[in-house]
């Protein structure tokens, strides 16, 4: 215990809110493992011929794995731009000293906001004629060049102009003063689907839109299309860049491509046990008594919950490593805290680890997992964890 809690006290973020939280002190906590991100990075590298760059894409604060830390990470060992959702996310980067290329995915619409972008050295994802004036009129009052990235929509019905309208669009942007395109790119709607139908038809739309460009006398600028699954699944794919989130943090887009790469799960979440008590045969347990003790039963008390990001939907089907088994979780999970069956736990103390995802000994428990057990995607339980949790990069 003593030199596990040195080594946790020595990683706590001194930028975090719970910056003097220790292993002792803290209830629960989120642990970053920079190195399995580096090597997620190095072997989507290696996995990428020279031609094509890796735009690690850090939106949602890194798909809640801490947008500065991984964008860092990630350039250090072979990322070659960045890519985040909002405008926000983007001036956040900027401001702790990042440099790269970072390409705004999602729309910007107003004056203010093309302003900011262009103050920051942020690109801008351009989407419709409408947006390609306003981005000319704003900018041309400033006199500065604003790169832009042109979103075709392939058939995600999402944002970009429809795939038909690509050449017209183009010429279009060609012609306004001040905008010049850096890229033409799309995106896949079912890349991770086994069935490839919906995907060789958006990169057919794709490639069709390109070849009228250059049947136009356009020469096409970078192009870009996939994203983890499409980068995994096929290099026909891969163009100039290719926009990877997922894979990065070390989860596969789906089972069936995870003979791809080897990739390390780069979060894991734990908690500690707070309470250790037994309870009578027949007592109830947490809100609504969904589970009740058929016999006298040792109970842990844990000292997290779904307002951390433990969804209560996996109340009683959710299982957690304690000293490297298995053990269930008992009642409904409250907002703050969960009950664990610890009748398998002998002398059982406060403060022993508990790990609701990652590895403890010969098991681990993945963002999968969960995903599976609440008919999810693992993104959106890597986004779900909330800051209340203090982050730990180790
Ligand atoms: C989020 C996003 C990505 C990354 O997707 P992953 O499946 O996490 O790799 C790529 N491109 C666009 C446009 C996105 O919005």
């Amino acid at each position: 215990m003593l030199r596990e809690e040195q080594t946790v006290r020595g990683f706590v973020q001194k930028d975090h809110n719970y910056q003097f939280a220790t292993v002792s002190q803290g209830r629960a906590w989120v642990e970053i493992n920079l190195s399995a991100l580096a090597h997620n990075v190095r072997q989507l590298k290696q996995f990428l011929s020279s031609q094509t760059e890796l735009m690690a894409v850090v939106k949602a604060d890194a798909y809640g794995h801490g947008a500065i830390s991984v964008a860092e990470t990630a350039l250090h060992h072979g990322a070659d731009s960045l890519a985040i959702a909002t405008l926000p996310e983007g001036i956040e980067l900027r401001q702790a000293g990042i440099t790269a290329p970072i390409l705004i995915l999602g729309a910007i619409n107003t004056p203010e906001e093309i302003r900011a972008a262009a103050a920051w050295q942020l690109e801008v994802t351009l989407c419709t004629p409408q947006q390609a004036l306003l981005f000319s009129d704003t900018i041309s009052v400033i006199g500065q060049n604003l790169p832009v990235h042109i979103k075709l929509d392939t058939g995600m019905s999402r944002l970009g102009t429809d795939w038909q309208q690509a050449t017209q669009f183009v010429r279009l942007v060609r012609q306004l003063p001040y905008l010049s395109i850096a890229s033409i790119y799309s995106h896949l709607a079912t890349a991770d689907d086994p069935d490839p139908t919906v995907m060789r038809l958006q990169h057919l739309r794709f490639c069709g839109a390109i070849a009228e460009l250059k049947a136009h006398g356009i020469v096409p600028p970078r192009l870009h299309l996939a994203n983890s699954a499409a980068t995994l699944r096929d290099s026909a794919l891969h163009y100039d860049l290719v926009r990877v989130g997922l894979a990065l943090y070390g989860l596969y887009p789906a089972p069936h491509l995870r003979c791809a790469i080897d990739l390390k799960p780069v979060l894991q979440v734990k908690a500690r046990v707070t309470q250790v008590k037994t309870i009578a045969a027949g007592s109830g347990v947490s809100y609504g008594y969904q589970f009740i003790a058929s016999q006298d039963l040792p109970i842990a008390i844990v000292g997290i919950g779904y307002a951390d990001g433990v969804p209560r939907n996996l109340s009683n089907r959710l299982r957690v490593l304690v000293r490297g088994q298995l053990v269930p979780q008992i009642g409904a999970i409250t907002m703050d805290q969960l009950m664990l069956d610890a009748s398998n736990l002998p002398d059982l103390q406060v403060g022993e680890i508990v790990t609701l995802i990652g590895r403890d000994g010969d098991f681990s428990i993945s963002a999968d997992d969960w995903a599976t057990a609440l008919d999810t995607i693992s993104w959106e339980i890597l986004c779900g964890f909330k800051h209340r949790l203090p982050r730990i990069n180790i």
